[in-house]
């Protein structure tokens, strides 16, 4: 609550969007206006996501006009979409207040629309696969602004059609940027709000494992995605800086408490490399680590990034690593690859664009 109060005193504007409930009462209470307006504008924002004051018909023009100036809700603008005509996959790029440019995407499976949502504008973490770290993190998004990527996908979504599911699997490192991580899921499960279940959101980290540990006694059920990519730490330390931090014996513990915590079923997302990471050596080395736990590897074949120079296995290949996982115990699944035809990996459509390159299938 305090970071989001000296938001406003700092900037003189204040991030409604990233308000609770209670935090919108006290704002309004400030301001002279009866009980009930903190009710109206948080439904307003987060029930029927709106990104407009003028669109709060219920609100006189006054307050419309001076929360216009003080409190503006259009901080997250469509800058491009591209869609997938082969399974309808939408990618967007959105644009914040301050320039910033942020991806997400709209993913619609047979159980529901599911949206991926960044966390932070750029990434840190240096994992040689990912775009989005290419050029360093920019800054954290609020809370808000993360909310934001979830209301503008569903509004542009046909009527009646509604996002089920949220990942937060865009860029950024979520552990990263923690508290506003956590007031995001807090907020879209708010029963006033988009009511979401905490069983359908989902967080993916790299494997902090002090983030991991703190979520674990947080109280909020969501799905732990953890970022394996390797079978050992040797391998995992060619890929991910963050293996040189945290070795993956902690990183596993962490998640097996997790699990014990929660009891939210694990996923170790591995993207297999050619001639790195996707033997079937490796696949048996891996399923020797992981059998003990309750979780399912989510296999990817590798998204190529111009820089990186890592290329995907043949699908034969990837079948073969899936069956020897299977002989060893552990059950692995191959992600349906969404969105090949348009730029659908973590941060390609953002690095294509500041690099002033088309991007692939633009609109
Ligand atoms: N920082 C978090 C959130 C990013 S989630 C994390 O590391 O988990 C995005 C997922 O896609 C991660 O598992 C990430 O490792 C993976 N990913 C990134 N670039 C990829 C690429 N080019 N091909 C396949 N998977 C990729």
């Amino acid at each position: 609550m305090n970071d989001v109060m000296d938001k406003k005193k700092n900037t003189e504007t204040a991030d409604l969007r990233s308000m609770t409930g209670s935090e919108l009462s006290d704002f309004f209470a400030d301001l002279g206006e009866p009980a009930f307006r903190a009710k109206q504008v948080f439904s307003w924002i987060h029930e029927k996501g709106a990104f407009s004051w003028e669109e709060m018909t219920n609100l006189s023009k006054n307050l419309r006009e001076k929360l216009k100036r003080e409190a503006p809700l259009n901080d997250v603008r469509v800058e491009r979409m591209q869609e997938s005509r082969i399974d309808g996959t939408r990618k967007y790029l959105f644009a914040l207040s301050d320039g910033n440019l942020i991806e997400s995407v709209l993913m619609r499976y047979r159980f529901g629309n599911s949206v991926c949502v960044s966390s932070q504008a750029g990434c840190r973490m240096g994992c040689r696969f990912c775009a989005s770290t290419v050029n360093g993190v920019a800054r954290d998004l609020t809370a808000g602004e993360m909310l934001a990527q979830v209301y503008a996908i569903e509004r542009e979504l046909g009527k009646g059609e509604r996002v089920s599911h949220v990942v937060v699997m865009g860029s950024g490192e979520p552990m990263e940027n923690y508290d506003a991580v956590i007031r995001f899921f807090r907020l879209l499960a708010d029963e006033k709000g988009k009511h979401l279940s905490f069983r359908n959101m989902t967080v993916s980290t790299c494997g902090i494992v002090p983030g991991i540990r703190r979520l674990a006694g947080e109280g909020i059920p969501v799905n732990l995605a953890l970022s394996l990519h390797a079978p050992n730490d040797e391998i995992r330390k060619t890929l991910m800086p963050i293996a040189r931090k945290y070795g993956m014996d902690e990183v596993l513990a962490a998640c097996g408490d997790y699990f014990a915590a929660t009891g939210r079923r694990l996923t170790w997302e591995y993207a297999l490399v050619r001639g790195i990471n996707d033997s079937p050596e490796h696949a048996r080395e891996l399923a020797e680590r992981i059998r003990a736990y309750n979780g399912v590897v989510n296999l990817i074949p590798v998204n190529p990034v111009t820089e990186s120079g890592l290329k995907e296995p043949s699908g034969e290949s990837v079948r073969r690593f899936q069956e020897a996982l299977k002989e060893n115990g552990a059950e692995a699944t191959i992600r349906r690859t969404l969105g090949r035809d348009i730029d659908g990996a973590c941060g390609q459509l953002r690095k294509r664009v500041m690099q002033g390159e088309k991007p692939i299938g633009d609109l």
